[in-house]
This record gives C-alpha cells, sequence and structure tokens, in this order.
C-alpha cells in the first residue's frame, strides 16, 4: 500500500511503547495506511529509529521520548504531536510490560509499577488525547488489552487486573464519547513473540517447575486450536481494520487475537 493514497491519509494517530514489538508493528501498519505515526516510547532511540524506517518507506513519522506514567511527559508529548501534525485522530495504547510473581512474592513496588504503565498511563494518554479528538469531531481510541483481559493465569495477578482494568476504561469512553465522535476499542492478543515473551518462558519454567519447550506447548499455545503463535501482523491488522472503521456501530468492544484460546 502507497503510505501516500491509504484509507488512513490525512488522520494522525499515536503509538505507545512504539519503539518494539507489536507497537513498533502497528506504527509501520498504520504508516501503511496513509496515517501521520507517532511513535512514543520510553526508548527514544528506538522510537527515532521506528519513525525513520518509516520515514525511509515513504510515510509520514514522528519519534519522541514520552513515560506513559508521567504526567507532564504524557501531556507534553501529545501535545508535541497534534502540533507536528496538526490534530490527533487515532491513539494506541500499547505500551506495557510483565512481571510474573505469586501473589504473596509480589512486591508493592511492583504491583503499583504494572498499574502505572498499563492502566494510568492509558488514562494519562487518552485524557491528553481527547480535546484533540473532541475539537475535531471524533477520534478512535485503541488499547491493548489481552487474553488476559478476560481469562486469568497464575502468576500474572497484576497484570491480570491491568488488563481486565483496560475493559472498564475502554466502555466508560465509549459511552463518553459517543456522541463527541469518539469510539474505543480493546485488542487482546494471545502469546505474540515479542522480548516480552521472550522473557517470560524461563521465568515461567522455572516458577511452574516445567521445561522451557512445555511452557510454550502447554501454557502458551495449548489451548490454541492450531498450536501457533499470534504474529505482529495478526495484531497490526486488528488495529488497522478498527482504525478504519468508519462508523460508532463498532465501539467499546473487545477484540480477541488468539487463533482461538479465548473465544467471547
Ligand atoms: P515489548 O517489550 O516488545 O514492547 C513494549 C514497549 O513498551 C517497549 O518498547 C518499551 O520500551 C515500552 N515501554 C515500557 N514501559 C513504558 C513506559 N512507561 N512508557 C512508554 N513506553 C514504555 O512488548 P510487546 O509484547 O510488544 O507488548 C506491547 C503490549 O502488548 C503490552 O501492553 C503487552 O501487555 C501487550 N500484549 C503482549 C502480548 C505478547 O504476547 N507479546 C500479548 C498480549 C498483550
Amino acid at each position: 500500500m502507497n503510505p501516500t493514497h491509504g484509507p488512513l491519509q490525512g488522520k494522525v494517530a499515536i503509538v505507545t511503547g512504539a519503539a518494539s514489538g507489536i507497537g513498533r508493528e502497528i506504527a509501520h501498519e498504520l504508516a501503511r495506511g496513509g496515517a501521520a505515526v507517532a511513535i512514543a516510547d520510553l526508548n527514544a532511540e528506538g522510537a527515532q529509529a521506528v519513525a525513520a524506517d518509516i520515514q525511509a518507506a515513504g510515510g509520514r513519522a514522528l519519534g519522541l521520548a514520552m513515560d506513559v506514567t508521567d504526567e507532564a511527559a504524557v501531556n507534553a508529548g501529545v501535545a508535541r504531536v497534534a502540533d507536528h501534525f496538526g490534530g490527533l485522530d487515532i491513539l494506541v495504547s500499547n505500551a506495557g510490560i510483565q512481571i510474573v510473581n505469586p501473589i504473596e512474592e509480589f512486591s508493592y513496588a511492583d504491583w503499583k509499577r504494572m498499574l502505572a504503565i498499563h492502566l494510568d498511563g492509558a488514562f494519562l494518554t487518552t485524557r491528553a488525547a481527547l480535546p484533540h479528538m473532541y475539537g475535531a469531531g471524533g477520534g478512535t481510541v485503541i488499547y491493548m488489552g489481552s487474553v488476559h483481559s478476560h481469562l486469568a493465569s497464575p502468576l500474572k495477578s497484576a497484570y491480570v487486573t491491568a488488563k481486565h482494568g483496560l475493559l472498564g476504561l475502554s466502555r466508560a469512553l465509549a459511552k463518553e464519547g459517543g456522541k463527541r465522535g469518539v469510539r474505543s476499542h480493546v485488542v487482546c492478543p494471545g502469546f505474540v513473540r515479542t522480548p516480552l515473551v521472550d522473557r517470560q518462558i524461563p521465568e515461567q519454567a522455572r516458577e511452574l517447575g516445567i521445561s522451557e519447550e512445555e511452557v510454550v506447548s502447554r501454557v502458551m499455545l495449548g489451548n490454541t486450536v492450531d498450536g501457533e503463535f499470534t504474529t505482529l501482523q495478526d495484531v497490526a491488522r486488528t488495529v488497522r481494520f478498527l482504525a478504519e472503521f468508519p462508523t460508532a456501530a463498532l465501539t467499546g468492544q473487545s477484540i480477541v487475537v488468539s487463533h482461538g484460546w479465548h473465544m467471547q
């Protein structure tokens, strides 16, 4: 797709946590659809590198350093994006981390960090983006949930709590934003091979007392219909579909992209 003629031509998107993994693929996919894309990440160098790749492919992109848990940094970053590209139509709140531990060993600091990145980050970026969307008559907010927005797994109490919480924020936004043209969704992937998941394999093997192969085949893929990881493209294409969808027939939804692991 030529980025200068795609269906998202004229739209401006910000993707958080887009220096790596799922966010990076979403940034590329939205750019292929014609959107101007801001890559916002703690990792400033990584964000710049993704922006440079998009520009090299003929797209419009801006890399910026942004910690989604820092209120002032989020407000300044979102304002800069809107100023640079002349508006903001699409927010993909994707930045996230994983910390696995049994509840009785989960440190309060880790718990707070998990909720801060996943939930405070989603709230702060949404709050900063909304005035631009309302001012322009609408927009789309997409939160990166997980199958763990619907199911629980051992060792992931903070992650499961945060990912469930995103459903609430998204549904509240769908109600509040409906009359002002803002739609909201949670995309819920199964396991995707990214640095976030690669780090979990040895950790879970140790905690659960099984081999790394068993973590992959039983814990991660055992309930899929085809034994396949969800791919970066599976997730990015879903986000793009939702960003392009033209009416509020689809809003407040959670879309599970998991090779049949979870069916709702
Ligand atoms: P990743 O580790 O590859 O990328 C995460 C990115 O977020 C990194 O670039 C990191 O620098 C950035 N980040 C971390 N903390 C940040 C902060 N405070 N502010 C700004 N940026 C920050 O991980 P990923 O697998 O691509 O995960 C992306 C999202 O997808 C997360 O929300 C994750 O929970 C979700 N998810 C991942 C999977 C999976 O299997 N990989 C499955 C379901 C959902």
